[in-house]
């Protein structure tokens, strides 16, 4: 058995060990930095980086690495030993502040867009102290943010950190026209995340699953998730080690996790950590990703993240739980129980839902991949129409505010905000939307549309940004105003008003939300390119320049880096599939008709008159279907090299898109009318049935 707080953070540097390790003044300075951002001075830094390189050794480090974020979604590690060769001919360990706090990794490897001239090859990475540094195998990794020399953000950290600075400013401006002086406001995140675990064996037998992460081909297996038995389900044992081992590795490093299940899907299962400040749940979710890939290996499973690894079964999410919070630890999103609270929340709450229904697109852009395009708008997940739900109470609230009417039948005085209480807002779990992109849960959003295998901090960058800029503008109008109560009031009432079209509490799985979501001129961004193509808009530009988050060039090679990381991941995809079609499939099926062809001449040679019609049938369904398999894949072939040929990135992206996808489509249903009809000793992979009930 675990013993679980004492097994918790043993692997991290955290304040406890901080606070353990370093002398009294050093640690009194490193807090500053970590509460008020202060920065860490040279002196201090050596000291620290002293204590925590001999406190890593004990633990058995014997290297060190800046952990960042590239552009590519995944950490990046370049490990260096604390070797230091003494004149003698042996070695002490070291390890400096200078070290500590800044590291230069060559960046020319790492996407930057079209900007190389800009992003100067090398760059560096500083220490971000408000993530904590934790030991991984032998090393100790430092959480940084990774810049170039002029100053560009080249990671996904920077821009986020910068991002909740914006949202922390603009937050304590509106703080403060209520009379509170916060020094701190931080957004919290606790991100759920998805998963499926498949057999290791039988993974590695399916060159899509090891090249792709999902499967191209594969018909449907007899059962799936139509008895809705395995939702919540009592694990099996083979789970429950993994599970056990997950978690105990997960604890080690500091990370919450706190809630395991069976997902809705076979072999899909969801681990949800208790939340936490952005930056770190970030930084422990790119952690936790690659934990739940190792330890599953270790025990001879495979761990996939892909949005969507199987077709006709749910994909993978990520519901990002969001929220803001203040360092005396108010939650922002939490209704009140006074009319002044209220008023704080029913503002902070209208600012939501402008910042939302004005940037949908960002929204939308800030979750886009060619993985979650396979689940956002299938009958699964969040549709690729952005809208807020809110649930009934606040609904009837918000509305009746708009309005100006009494927001029950039976009460007569209409809300006047700053003077009524609110009703209870029940935080219920019966009536929670799953098919809502961004639905309120009580006292946080959770924004659902992220993938499982994206890093969250574009989507959280994009948050914090989007409200900081709304929070902005309120504030600037309300510090304006003679009569506070009066200007809140209005203003309220008029955004509620204006953006109400983005409320939308019924079914998004519906068809008919389509119909009128395009009626209330909300955008349906089908696919990444669809979404991309909007990110440059001037708005958007506007918006995340003045804010302080991204410079218009770093935008600039994002929008370069996600079309083209869209068309190489389709072009893997491809290439993947037209192996398997000439590698794997065609030759399992002529055995199979050869082997059938050679029983109908034994048969008949042993049976003079024997008609072997069930064998002939099978033979000529098998010929016209590898006849058609190959005519796809043809077909494939040729759109695929259109859409590779055509120069601009948004032009190839959008060739794919509309194009090689739907022909992908095509030749994998050919072979999944096949599977079906060929011998189980035949099969040229493991199918479907085998990957999700042999685990
Ligand atoms: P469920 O949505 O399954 O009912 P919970 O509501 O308890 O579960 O929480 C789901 C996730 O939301 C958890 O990761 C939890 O820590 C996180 N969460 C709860 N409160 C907040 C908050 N204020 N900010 C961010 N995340 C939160
Ligand atoms: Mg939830």
């Amino acid at each position: 058995m675990t013993n679980v707080p004492e097994l918790f953070g043993s692997m991290v540097f955290n304040q406890k060990t901080m606070k353990d390790r370093l002398p009294k003044e050093t640690f009194k300075a490193l807090k500053k930095t970590l509460d008020n951002g202060e920065p860490l001075q040279l002196d201090v830094a050596n000291v620290v980086a002293h204590a925590m390189k001999e406190w890593a050794i004990e633990k058995g480090a014997t290297h060190y690495t800046h952990w960042f974020q590239p552009l590519t979604g995944v950490t990046a590690e370049k490990h260096d030993s604390f070797i230091n060769p003494q004149d003698d001919g042996t070695v002490i360990m070291s390890f400096s502040g200078k070290e500590l706090v800044k590291g230069e990794p060559d960046a020319s490897s790492f996407p930057s867009g079209g900007h190389r001239a800009t992003f100067e090859a090398r760059g560096y990475t500083v220490w971000d102290p408000t993530s904590y540094p934790f030991i991984k195998e032998h090393t100790l990794c430092i959480p940084t943010a990774f810049c170039s020399y002029t100053g560009e953000a080249l990671d996904k950290k920077t821009p986020l950190l910068r991002s909740m600075e914006a949202l922390d400013t603009q937050a304590k401006r509106i703080l403060k026209l209520f009379g509170k002086d916060v020094s701190h406001v931080a957004t919290t995140v606790g991100p759920e995340q998805e998963y499926f675990i498949v057999d290791h064996e039988l993974w590695s037998q399916r060159k899509d699953l090891r090249m792709t992460g999902r499967t191209l081909f594969g018909a449907k297996p007899s059962k799936g998730q139509e008895m809705d038995d395995q939702y919540f389900a009592a694990l099996n044992p083979r789970i429950v080690k993994y599970m056990e081992d997950l978690n105990d590795t997960l604890w080690k490093y500091g990370i919450l996790s706190k809630t395991e299940h069976n997902e809705v899907a076979p072999a899909q299962h969801e681990m949800a950590p208790i939340f936490s400040t952005t930056n770190l749940s970030v930084d422990q979710n790119q952690l936790t990703m690659e934990v739940m890939k190792k330890v599953a290996k270790r025990h001879g499973l495979e761990c996939l993240l892909h949005e969507k690894p199987f077709a006709g079964l749910n994909g993978s999410g990520k519901h990002n739980n969001w929220s803001m919070s203040t360092n005396s630890g108010e939650n922002l999103l939490e209704p009140g129980k006074t009319p002044e609270s209220n008023a704080q929340f029913l503002l902070f709450l209208t600012a939501i839902l402008k910042a939302v229904d004005e940037n949908q697109d960002l929204l939308r852009i800030s979750v886009a991949s060619a993985g979650n395009d396979h689940r956002l708008g299938a009958n699964e997940a969040p549709p690729a129409i952005i809208s807020v739900y809110l649930g009934d109470e606040l609904y009837s609230v918000l509305e009746a505010l708009k309005d100006g009417k009494p927001y029950k039948a039976d009460k007569q005085e209409k809300m006047t905000i700053g003077a009524d209480v609110l009703p209870p807002i029940p935080k219920d779990s019966t009536d929670r939307n799953r098919t809502s992109p961004f639905a309120f849960t009580g006292n946080k959003f959770e924004f659902r549309s992220a993938g499982s295998s994206a890093s969250i901090a574009t989507p959280n960058t994009t948050l914090d940004a989007i409200v900081a800029d709304v929070l902005k503008a309120f504030a600037d109008e309300l510090e304006k105003s003679a009569d506070f109560e009066k200007s809140l009031n209005e203003l309220i009432v008029r955004e509620v008003k204006s953006h109400w079209r983005i409320v939308f509490n019924g079914n998004g799985y519906d068809e008919a939300w389509k119909v009128e979501a395009k009626k209330r001129g909300l955008l349906e961004l089908k696919t990444t390119p669809d979404a991309v193509e909007h990110y440059l808009d001037e708005k958007n530009v506007k918006l995340f320049t003045e804010m302080g988050v991204y410079t218009r060039e770093e935008m600039e090679a994002h929008y370069d880096i996600k079309l083209e990381k869209y068309c190489q991941l389709l072009n893997i995809e491809v290439n993947t599939m037209q192996e398997m079609i000439y590698k794997d499939i065609l030759p399992a099926v002529y055995k199979y008709m050869s082997d059938v062809s050679k029983t109908v001449i034994d048969l008949k040679a042993v049976v003079p008159g024997a008609k072997a019609k069930a064998e002939t049938s099978v033979l000529a369904t098998l010929d016209s279907l590898t006849d058609a398999l190959v005519e796809k894949s043809e077909a494939l072939a040729k759109v695929h090299e259109a859409a590779k040929s055509c120069g601009d990135s948004l032009a190839s992206a959008k060739a794919y898109a509309e194009k090689v996808v739907p022909a992908m489509a095509d030749a994998r249903a050919v072979y999944d009318e096949i599977e079906p009809l060929l011998g189980e000793g035949y099969k040229p992979f493991p199918c479907y049935e085998d990957l999700l009930f042999r685990v």
